[in-house]
């Protein structure tokens, strides 16, 4: 069996509060099965670590993280550093560099949770979203600062390779998975030349895959029918920021950010991927253990679907749930009154009785 090497970063706000809870789930789960072998590195490059060295992470950072099987990541950004630093000094370098270009995020109603939305019912699809190009570049500029003429640019970079990657693992992750549609967010009606570039290689790959449907609808209207009928959806593909929008409502549509994961997925296996909730530092609830450390645990479960241990991913999913189901236990955010670290503990002694169950059932 391999030895999994994992990189954690826990990053600034709750991030470091939501991992240590998933921390507490991962040594369980190494205790409770022996075929498990994973080690963990953890580092601090956080907003901290940029104030008293000038830089987010080290000049070899990247180089050190490429040696990893995958990047445990909780969330990034501090108010006392500018979202310039946190977002494209670490994030997006790591996205970037480890070509990371699937950003999977599943919308999933938790048993236990009840969706603002519906009463009952199965809401159940994942947000495919371009992670590496599209909206999120940071090329343009600006002219004349702070003169009354002054014009800010900021260009959109999709090309055909990008797209065609996005819409692909879309299309292969759908019939994997046994679904009948995709689901593509588009605005060719206004945005004429990326998103009709987007819109026709969509299609294309469509065709590979005759057996799944393809639905197109401009996100406008797609961010409506998330609200109005949210059941509809299997597979969404996105560009980065409409994938972006799309998975925080999606989240909201399913119990809110603290229950909801994310992977940015290296498909080829060349590079690490990374595994972090959707949300980010919270500092409005930071240093309070109050953050719901669901969205982090699952996004862990994804890390070890991605490292092949499906199995043991939908134990912990089971265990969350188990917990939402047959518990007290829930943070603010679900409505109740629990701390992040009692969170977490609920979840390992759900975790152990699904897998002494299991053991004494072998
Ligand atoms: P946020 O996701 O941090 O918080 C939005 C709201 O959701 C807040 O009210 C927060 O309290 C709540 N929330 C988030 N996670 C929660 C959890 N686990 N449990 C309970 N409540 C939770 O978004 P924001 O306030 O827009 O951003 C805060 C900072 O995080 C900014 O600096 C932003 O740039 C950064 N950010 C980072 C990432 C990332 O690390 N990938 C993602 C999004 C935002
Ligand atoms: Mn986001």
């Amino acid at each position: 069996m391999r030895n999994y090497q994992i990189a954690v970063l826990p990053g600034d706000g709750i991030g470091p509060e939501v991992v240590n809870e998933t921390m507490k789930v991962l040594e369980i789960l190494k205790k409770l099965d022996s075929t498990l072998h994973m080690e963990f590195d953890t580092f601090h490059w956080n907003s901290e670590y940029y104030l008293q060295h000038g830089e987010i992470m080290p000049k070899n950072g990247l180089e050190t993280l490429k040696k990893y099987d995958a990047i445990l990541f909780g969330a990034i950004g501090d108010q006392r550093v500018p979202d310039e630093v946190t977002i494209w000094k670490l994030i997006m370098p790591i996205r970037k560099q480890f070509n990371q270009y699937i950003n999977f995020r599943p919308v999933k109603l938790l048993q236990g949770i009840a969706s603002p939305l519906t009463d009952g019912g199965d809401i159940d699809f994942v947000i495919i979203r371009e992670n590496a190009e599209g909206e999120y570049s940071n090329s343009g500029g600006r002219l004349y600062p702070g003169f009354e003429q002054e014009i800010a640019v900021q260009n959109t970079i999709f090309t055909r390779k990008g797209t065609a990657k996005a819409a692909r693992f879309a299309f292969e992750y759908a019939k994997r998975n046994r679904k009948r549609s995709v689901t593509s967010a588009t605005k060719s009606n206004a945005i004429i030349h990326s998103m009709k570039l987007w819109d026709e290689v969509v299609q294309e790959i469509s065709e590979e895959f005759p057996a799944i449907k393809l639905d197109s609808y401009y996100i406008d209207a797609l961010a409506a029918y998330f609200v109005s009928r949210p059941k509809d959806f299997e597979v969404v593909v996105a560009s980065n920021l409409f994938g972006d929008i799309l998975s925080d409502l999606g989240s909201a549509v399913v119990g809110g950010l603290g229950l909801s994961p994310s992977a940015n997925l290296n498909p080829e296996g060349d590079y690490p991927s990374m595994f972090e909730p959707v949300h980010g530092s919270a500092p409005d609830i930071a240093g309070k253990g109050v953050a719901n450390p669901i969205a982090q645990i699952w996004s862990a479960a994804l890390m070890l679907e991605h490292l092949g241990r499906a199995d043991l991913a939908g134990v912990i999913v089971d265990a969350i749930e188990r917990v939402l189901l047959e518990k007290e236990v829930r943070t603010p955010d679900l409505g109740g009154t629990s701390t992040t670290s009692e969170m977490g503990t609920a979840i390992c002694e759900a975790l152990q009785q699904i897998l002494l169950v299991k053991e004494g059932n072998a």
